[in-house]
């Protein structure tokens, strides 16, 4: 019956010219239903119908913004936690970022323009799993572009006004750290607004095709960031299993 589900899907991708993802067998994959944790979040930023679904918890984002203010100089950030769901009624994945776990100063070598990440950063969000005791997995990592703190450094510079984009050394930590495909990245960074002021921009970088591109993101409404935070959808989901 689930081989036949498995070819059943794979049809259906076929059918709709889905690029096929392997999913390795062993990874916990909840049930859970798209349409039910999709109800009533925003989506946000450029939409690919390849892509796999990406919802964020409204707290991911605020701690994100609040992680931006504390180092306003610096590139920080910290590792993004969640669940990977499967739907039978849809063919890919979806993933739940249900927390972000700060780096510590001393696990990252940080400046204004650049982040390395310690192989005991990795550590720490695997000791946080365990403490938090949701069953999550590391399914991204988050860091901020200071581009107010770029324009001040250096005037003579155009004003860099936008800074929602993946470097090349962002794209060397998510192929060294982060290539399995449903892994995200969030990028917090300034926009400039006409008036001289500035507003906080929240961007998704994923893979497609073997490259990081920008992609995406649902947010997920606030009366379902609760169930969704512990992993369950056992309220709104019916699997059919
Ligand atoms: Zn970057």
């Amino acid at each position: 019956m689930e081989a036949y589900a498995g070819r059943a899907e794979r049809e259906v991708e076929e059918a709709q010219g889905f690029v096929l993802r392997e999913v390795p067998r062993e990874l916990p994959l909840r049930p859970g239903r798209l349409a039910a944790a999709v109800a009533g979040a925003s989506f946000i930023g450029p939409a690919d119908g390849h892509d796999f679904p990406v919802l964020f918890l409204p707290e991911v984002l605020l701690d994100a913004a609040e992680l931006r203010v504390r180092h306003p100089d610096i590139e920080s950030g910290g590792i993004l936690l969640g669940h990977l769901y499967h739907d039978p009624s849809v063919p890919e994945v979806f993933a739940v970022m249900t927390a972000l776990v700060p780096f510590r100063p001393e696990h990252t070598e940080a400046t204004a323009a650049s982040l390395r990440i310690t192989p005991e950063a990795w550590m720490a969000a695997s000791a946080a799993i365990e403490l938090r005791g949701r069953g999550e997995l590391a399914l991204g990592w988050e860091h901020h572009h200071p581009n107010r703190a770029w324009q001040a450094d250096d005037a003579e510079t155009d004003p860099v006004g936008d800074a929602a984009f993946f470097s090349g050394a962002d794209v060397g930590v998510m192929t060294a750290t982060f290539p399995q495909p449903w892994a995200a990245a969030l990028v917090v960074s300034d926009t400039a607004l006409a008036d001289g002021g500035w507003a906080t921009r929240f961007s998704v970088f994923g893979w497609r095709e073997a490259a990081v591109v920008e992609r995406g993101f649902h947010l997920v409404a606030e009366e379902l960031a609760a169930t969704l935070a512990m992993g369950e959808m056992s309220h709104v989901t019916t699997t059919g299993t």
